[in-house]
């Protein structure tokens, strides 16, 4: 496989990032993970967008997102994948041991595998762990994803695939790498970015094209909602058909199923150049 490091493609086995790279060291970083199909993108330019606002947030030098197109299209010409997932990672560089930035620069690492096709739905739970909607590093996607891969071991361990939290007042949040969409009484509703959820793509995509509302939720709402959804760039919208072991209809209800659709139709259809 090869990767893109630092300006050119390099073999995987033999790709360098220093050790005290900041990302590694402290987490200092930033990501995104983009589908891509027989070598397309989708929605990259409002990936790199979020890459270039997440970079701003942390403090990070402002990324050359011309390199950052040349590295995705050159790894896909090298990798070809049917479905893949690309990771681009933006990180703050070598640096002293501490935590205090240093000024060797930035690294940049664009990778991608493949990846399938997500099941239509699958099974949640809910963790104790609040996600802090008045942090420094709300709503970037920063590296910092330790405790995502903590609450997915857990959801594995019950036998599910995601993990949702909710704020520190107890407001239905986000999945470790999802958002999520609710049905009450007929109507759709999402967690308003100042919950502390990412400003996730397919999200805001859905709102649009669903006409969703943005909705303060209680965490409770997952215990009577009749429909429940996740979406996000490798599953675009999944239904839910668990959550903390209470059963929800095993296919896909009528709004998620309509969501569905209408995201199928508009992703394939759509012509703005942001989808590209
Ligand atoms: N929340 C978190 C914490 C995530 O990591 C992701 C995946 N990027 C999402 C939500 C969904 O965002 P998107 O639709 O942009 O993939």
């Amino acid at each position: 496989m090869k990767l893109w490091v630092n300006g050119g493609l390099r073999d995987a086995e033999t790709a360098l990032v220093s050790v005290l790279d900041h990302g590694l060291t402290v987490g200092d970083g930033v990501f995104e993970t983009v589908k891509a199909e027989r070598g397309e993108t989708f929605a990259l330019t409002l990936h790199l967008e979020r890459l270039a606002r997440s970079a701003r947030g942390l403090g990070l030098p402002e990324p050359d997102l011309d390199e950052v197109r040349r590295a995705c299209a050159a790894v896909l010409a090298a990798n070809p994948v049917e479905l893949g997932r690309l990771r681009i990672t933006y990180t703050g560089g070598l640096s002293p041991l501490g935590s205090e930035r240093g000024d060797a620069g930035t690294s940049l690492v664009v990778a991608v595998g493949a990846t399938s096709r997500r099941a239509d739905t699958t099974a949640v739970i809910t963790v104790p762990w609040t996600r802090n909607e008045r942090g420094a590093l709300t709503g970037l996607k920063t590296t910092s994803y330790a405790e995502n891969v903590v609450a997915l071991a857990r959801a594995r361990e019950q036998g599910a695939t995601e993990a949702l939290f909710a704020n520190t007042v107890g407001q239905l949040c986000e999945g470790t790498g999802s958002n999520v969409f609710v049905v009450i009484d007929g109507t759709l509703h999402t967690p308003p970015v100042s919950s502390g959820c990412l400003a996730g793509i397919t999200r805001a995509l859905a709102v649009q094209w669903t006409g969703a509302r943005e909705t303060e939720l209680p965490l409770d709402v997952l215990e009577t909602a009749d429909e429940i959804f996740l979406t996000s760039t490798l599953r675009d919208v999944q239904g839910v058909h668990r959550v903390d072991g209470r059963p929800l209809t095993a296919e896909p209800g009528p709004v998620t199923a309509k969501a569905m659709r209408i995201f199928d139709e508009r992703a394939a259809m759509d012509r703005d150049p942001r989808l590209g």
